[in-house]
This record gives structure tokens, sequence and C-alpha cells, in this order.
């Protein structure tokens, strides 16, 4: 596989980042996972951007490939072949001399960034997706601004080895009461016609796959309430589902012990998985 660091195309053996790099030492970095689907990016310009929101609110420089983006993912897909899979980008501070708590002076350190491609051929129609997944829920005990993508991912893994003991597939996390998010996507619950997503702010992380979700949902005419949700409500909803960027609408049949309607993937978390994967098609680049 070809690899992107730092403004080469390499084999990934022979690719290199420095040990004294912040993201390895304090998860001092950001990325941004974007879905291919017959080798065309899925909502590349909502991940640029937030990706470039993520670097601003840490104050980490923007790359100066950043203008090249598009193009170093489209090489990747290109020359690694990929038709269905996902492209990772991951923006770190950069390399210090040394270990030092205190934020390098950018005069000094140039960003980290690395691309890599993952093939996952039949992303979209992955068994999972017409069955459904179980979940469980956890306490959300991680850092406050859960809008920052930033690499310190230790407890979204803690929270997945958790569910997998458990014998479900992923976790929803909550915080006073409310279900925040799941471990890798946002989580919705659906009563009656109407959709419930909790609403925007540091609590959790704006998805891209989110955002074109509830677009969708409203040029359908379907209702929607952004606020939060408990999980005694959720365990008692129509129908549940996550969103996320590799996992498009992914519906939820099982919320801890409680199976929700009939245990199989409810009318809407369908229809709108179907809308999502043609609208998204149709304006991937
Ligand atoms: N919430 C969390 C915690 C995530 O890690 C992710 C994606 O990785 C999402 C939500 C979904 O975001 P997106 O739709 O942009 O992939």
């Amino acid at each position: 596989r070809t690899v992107y660091v730092n403004g080469q195309y390499l084999p990934e053996g022979d690719a290199k980042v420095s040990i004294f790099d912040r993201a390895f030492l304090m998860a001092d970095g950001v990325y941004e996972v974007t879905s291919v689907l017959d080798g065309k990016l899925i909502d590349f310009d909502g991940h640029l951007a937030r990706l470039e929101r993520s670097l601003s609110e840490l104050d980490i420089q923007k790359p100066d490939c950043f203008d090249d983006l598009l193009e170093i993912h489209r090489e990747l897909v290109r020359v690694n072949g990929i038709t269905d899979g996902m492209v990772y980008l991951q923006v770190t501070r950069g390399a210090a001399e040394d270990r030092d708590f205190v934020f390098p002076d950018p005069e000094e350190v140039k960003p980290t960034v690395v691309l890599f491609t993952q093939s996952k051929p039949g992303l979209a129609d992955s068994p999972a997706s017409k069955k459904g997944i179980k979940v469980i829920s956890i306490e959300d005990i991680r850092w406050g601004r859960r809008d920052i993508k930033t690499v310190q991912l230790l407890y979204p893994s803690m929270g997945k080895m958790m569910a997998k003991k458990a014998g479900a597939d992923d976790a929803w996390m909550i915080e006073d009461g409310h279900v925040t998010e799941g471990t890798s996507n946002n989580a919705y619950i659906v009563k009656g016609d109407t959709i419930i997503t909790r609403q925007l702010s540091n609590d959790i992380l704006h998805g891209i796959t989110r955002a074109a979700v509830l677009r969708f949902a409203r040029e359908a005419q379907m209702k929607v309430e952004e606020r939060h949700f408990t999980i005694d409500e959720a365990k008692d909803a129509d129908e549940a589902f996550v969103t996320s960027a590799s996992t498009f609408v992914m519906p939820v049949v099982q919320v801890d012990e409680a199976v929700l309607g009939d245990g199989t993937p409810g009318p809407v978390s369908k229809r709108l998985r179907e809308i999502y994967l043609e609208e998204s098609r149709k304006a991937a680049i």
C-alpha cells in the first residue's frame, strides 16, 4: 500500500514519523475519515471544513499541503485501487525537540501530515447494516471538547471492548442520564415518525454524516428534533440508529436489554440509509 507522509508518497513500510511527534507523546493531533464508494470521496468538503476547524480550535498550524488535500486523497485512492473503503487523514502539531507540555513555537515545528487508505469491499452493504447492531450504555467520561476530532481515542476503544465483552457491537455514552453519542458515531432514536438526535454543542462531535442525514430527512419532509434524550427514552423508542462516515446510517436493534420494535431494522432507519447512500453517491467527487 502507498501512503502519504509529509509531502511524499511512500510504500507503507518506508513511512516514518518521529518518536517526538506530539501525537505519539500527547495525542496532540486531529484526524478525519472520508469514505470512498465507487472510487469517489463522500462528503469531502465537509471533512475538510471540520479538519480546518479542529486545527484552529487547537492552534495547530494549517499544513502547507492543506489546499492539495483533495488531490492527495484522490491520488491515494487511485494508486491503491480503492473502489470501496476509506481514506484516513491525520494532522499533528508536529515533532518538538524535547518532550514538553507547552506547545512548541510554530516557527520551529511543522505539522505532521499522514494519509493512508483502507479497502473495504462491499462497504455499503455490510451484513450489520441488514441485521442492525446491539449497543450497551456506558458512562461518558471523556473530556469536554468532544467537538474537536482529536486522536485521543482510548476511552472510545475501551467502550468498544466493553461492548464486545458484553456480546454487543458498540456502546452509547451517557452523561447526566442523557445519551451523548456512540463511541465513533452520532446516536438517534425514532419515536413514531420523529427522528430525535442530540443538539450540537461541545459535548459531541459534529458529525459530517449527521449534518447530511438531517438535511436529507428534512428535505424528505421527515420530522426532526434536535434535543437530548435519556437512555430510558432510547430503550422505549420505536427505532434507533447511528451515523458515521464509515457506517453511513446503521440501524440499532437493541439498547442494553431492550429490544426495539421487532428486533430488526425499522422503516425510518432503512429509508434514511437508502436516501443517504443514494444522495451521497450522487454528490461524491
Ligand atoms: N461521534 C464520534 C465520537 C466519532 O468518532 C464519529 C466519527 O468518527 C462521529 C460521531 C461521526 O462523525 P462523522 O459522521 O463525521 O464520521
